[in-house]
C-alpha cells in the first residue's frame, strides 16, 4: 500500500481539530460513571459543569479546553506500508502547523530558552513525532494528542531502590497524585510506567495515561495493581479541579518493561478530564476516523 503524503499532511491537520473538539466516548462515559459515583456535593457539580462544558463545545464546533496543549503525533505502520518516513514526519508537522494557522488555533509551543513563539504550533523536535510498527500488514495509523500543560507539568521519575520493591512503586504514585493536586484539572487518568531505563520508564507513564478507558495492562500482574491504585487514589479526597470528593482518577494505568536486577525505576505522567485523542487509520479502502 503506497501513501499519499498529502493526505497524511490533511489528517494531521484534521485530527490536531478533531482532537480539540470532540471527546473521546470512553472519556465522556468515564465522567457520567464518576458522576454516579461520587458523594459529594460540589463534586457533583463540578463535573456536572464538565458535561455541560463537553456538550457545549460540540454543539457549537468549538474547543473542548482553551488550552491546545503540545501535539504529540504517534504513528504505527504495517509491513505492507510504501513510505518515506522522512517525509512522513515533515508532512505530519506541516499538518499540524497548517491546523493552527489556518483554523487557527492558539499555539502554545514556544522555543524553550526566548519563548518565543512562532504561532505554528511547531518547534524543535514538536510536534513530538513517534513511529512504531504494526502487525496489521495494510495499515498506517495516526494518533494524535493534544497534552494539556496541566496535567503535563506534574511528570515525575523515581529511580527506586529494588529493595523497596512493589511499595516504593505504590507509595510514589499516591505522593504524585497528592502533590499534583487540582493543577492536573482531575479527574485525571494516572499512568504509571514501571520498569525498563529512565527514559523508557517515562515513555510507558505517557502510554499509559493516553490508554483508552477500559483498556488493561496486558501484565496480569500490573493488570491487579492497576486495581488496588485506583481504588487508593479516590480515596485521597482530591477531587474534581482539587475542590474535593470522590472522583480524583478515572482510573490507574499502568505499564511494564522488564529492568535491570539493582534497578527499579517508576514514572508518573498524568492526563487531564479533557482527555483529547483523535486518530486516522489508513487502509486500501481510504481513510477512517476515530479516537
Ligand atoms: S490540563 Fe487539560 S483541562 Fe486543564 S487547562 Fe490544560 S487541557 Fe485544559
Amino acid at each position: 500500500m503506497k501513501i499519499d503524503l498529502a493526505a497524511v499532511e490533511e489528517s494531521a491537520r484534521d485530527l490536531y481539530i478533531r482532537a480539540l473538539k470532540v471527546l473521546p466516548p470512553d472519556i465522556k462515559d468515564g465522567i457520567a460513571d464518576l458522576v454516579r459515583h461520587e458523594t459529594v456535593p460540589t463534586a457533583q457539580r463540578v463535573l456536572g459543569a464538565m458535561m455541560t462544558n463537553i456538550s457545549v463545545a460540540e454543539d457549537q464546533n468549538n474547543l473542548l479546553c482553551q488550552d491546545t496543549g503540545i501535539p504529540i503525533y504517534k504513528v504505527l505502520i504495517g509491513s505492507g506500508v510504501e513510505v518515506d518516513g522522512h517525509a512522513l514526519k515533515q508532512a505530519i508537522r506541516k499538518g499540524c502547523e497548517r491546523a493552527t494557522r489556518e483554523h487557527p488555533l492558539r499555539s502554545s509551543v514556544v522555543h524553550p530558552l526566548t519563548r518565543k513563539n512562532e504561532h505554528s504550533s511547531c518547534g524543535i523536535e514538536i510536534p513530538a513525532i513517534s513511529i512504531d510498527f504494526t502487525d496489521s500488514p495494510d495499515v498506517l495509523r495516526i494518533m494524535m494528542i493534544p497534552k494539556g500543560s496541566g496535567s503535563e507539568n506534574n511528570s515525575f521519575l523515581k529511580m527506586a531502590i529494588p529493595a523497596e520493591g512493589i511499595d516504593a512503586i505504590k507509595k510514589f504514585t499516591i505522593d504524585c497524585v497528592l502533590a499534583a493536586g487540582g493543577k492536573t484539572c482531575p479527574p485525571t487518568i494516572v499512568g504509571v510506567g514501571i520498569g525498563g531505563t529512565s527514559e523508557l520508564c517515562v515513555a510507558l507513564a505517557k502510554r499509559a495515561s493516553t490508554r483508552p478507558l477500559g483498556t488493561h495492562c496486558a501484565d496480569p500482574d500490573g493488570a491487579a495493581l492497576e486495581q488496588q491504585l485506583s481504588a487508593a487514589v479516590n480515596q485521597l479526597g482530591v477531587g474534581p479541579q482539587g475542590l474535593g470528593g470522590d472522583s480524583t482518577a478515572f482510573a490507574v494505568h499502568i505499564e511494564l518493561a522488564a529492568t535491570h536486577i539493582t534497578m527499579n525505576p517508576v514514572a508518573v505522567n498524568m492526563q487531564c478530564h479533557s482527555a483529547r485523542r483523535a486518530s486516522a487509520t489508513f487502509t486500501p479502502a481510504g481513510v477512517t476516523y476515530g479516537f
